[in-house]
């Protein structure tokens, strides 16, 4: 494959999604030398700005050159210090993943490993709490993407700092798809990437950093033993004109009319809402059986393979047939489910029907028997 016959799959993945054309626009203009260049550093903050206006949030924020693990990487190296204990909320799989993160860095982690089909309440957490509460930081992730669950952090992280407890999210899939307010939460660290609900392609990590996050920085006793995920080379990067490595100038282009794009759209909530909880409803009509009992993202819907058949087959089908390609899944959940991504540009209602088309088609001709038209459902819950 060659650059100019790239693929015609159509990408109904749960990330990365489709590119809107704008997108790929601002990424082809002309560039400037990011390191030397005055207004590129007003470029580069004002993109910040607006990512942190539409996360609401007054803290600081900044995009680093990297894909959405950096983000994770970068908030557990700055803050971890050997043998600082941290609790990892378990209740999906990059929930669990933090723990990796904590151990490279010599922390402590602590993993709380708890039910992966609904998400964690406030009481609980508070219970928890009540017996253990030595934690320098916790970690959770917003919308766990493999299974499709979304917790509450508005109410679970102000429980977590009430204990003096520093809180990193993942919102990787969160953002953009489902309400985020990163300040009525009182996230410490929480970390986006470009190729999730915001449609641009992967390659950068968004954060915003409170200043509490930034003064466990600087109490340190020993150094952050990392220099590209170190988060305190780019605290004063606008007045010192200065960052730790060359900026990617064209994903960051790219990245800005992503963030106007999503500025602009008044619907982009109400519509990832509208479209999981049809698509959920309809594969239900169908007689396939979702993966979560509650807590459901707006940005993924997770599904069982039916029983019987290999949920390569299905994808294989998919792609091969119908030139749609949706995933399956890895870690504790290979092989065993199947998710459709409908997060920014893939949430239409276009593109979901001519999906749900082909899974019904893809699993008749596979021997399934479909209970109902899962296209023609949806068609119906989501007007
Ligand atoms: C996509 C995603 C990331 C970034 O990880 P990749 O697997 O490299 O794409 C991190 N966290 C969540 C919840 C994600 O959905």
């Amino acid at each position: 494959m060659s650059v100019k016959e790239n693929s015609d799959i159509k990408i109904m993945t749960p990330g990365p999604t489709q590119v809107a054309e704008n997108v790929y626009h601002a990424r082809s203009l002309r560039t400037t030398n990011p390191d030397l260049d005055p207004q590129f550093y007003d470029f580069y903050r004002d993109t910040c700005r607006l990512f942190g206006k539409l996360i609401h949030t007054e803290n600081p924020c900044f995009i680093l050159g990297g894909e959405g693990i950096l983000g994770l990487e970068a908030a557990c190296a700055s803050l971890t210090e050997p043998g600082d204990r941290v609790l990892v909320i378990d209740n999906g799989i990059f929930g669990k993943g933090f723990a990796d993160f904590v151990s490279v860095y010599q922390g402590e982690p602590v993993v709380w490993s708890l039910d992966y089909h609904n998400p964690l309440t406030k009481e609980k957490l508070r219970n928890y709490l009540e017996k253990d509460h030595d934690f320098k930081y916790a970690t959770i992730v917003h919308s766990d993407t493999p299974t499709g669950l979304l917790n509450p952090v508005e109410q679970l992280c102000p429980v977590l700092k009430e204990y003096g407890i520093l809180t990193v999210a993942d919102s990787v899939t969160g953002m953009f798809a489902d309400e985020l307010n990163v300040d009525e939460a009182q996230i410490d660290i929480v970390c986006g990437g470009s190729q999730k609900a915001l449609s641009a392609p992967p390659g950068l990590t968004m954060v915003a950093v409170s200043r509490e996050a930034f003064q466990a920085m600087h109490d340190r006793k020993t150094p952050i033993r990392s220099f590209y995920a170190n988060l305190l080379t780019f605290e004063t990067y606008y007045e010192d004109q200065w960052f730790p490595y060359t900026m990617p100038v064209s994903d960051i282009m790219g990245l800005r009319q992503a963030l106007e794009n999503v500025a602009a759209d008044t619907q982009q909530l109400a519509r990832h809402g509208k479209i999981a909880s049809a698509a959920r409803k309809a594969l239900t009509d169908a007689g396939l059986t979702l993966y979560l009992e509650s807590g459901f993202a707006s940005s993924v819907t997770v599904f069982y393979v039916p029983e019987g058949m290999k949920a390569q087959e299905i994808l294989d089908t998919m792609v091969k047939k119908h030139h749609i390609m949706i995933a399956g899944c890895f870690d504790i959940l290979a092989g065993k489910v199947l998710r459709i991504g409908h997060m920014g540009n893939n949430a239409n209602i276009a593109d979901m029907t001519e999906t749900l088309s082909a899974l019904a088609d893809t699993l008749k001709e596979l021997g399934f028997v479909l209970k109902a038209d899962p296209a023609e459902r949806f068609l119906a819950y989501v007007e």
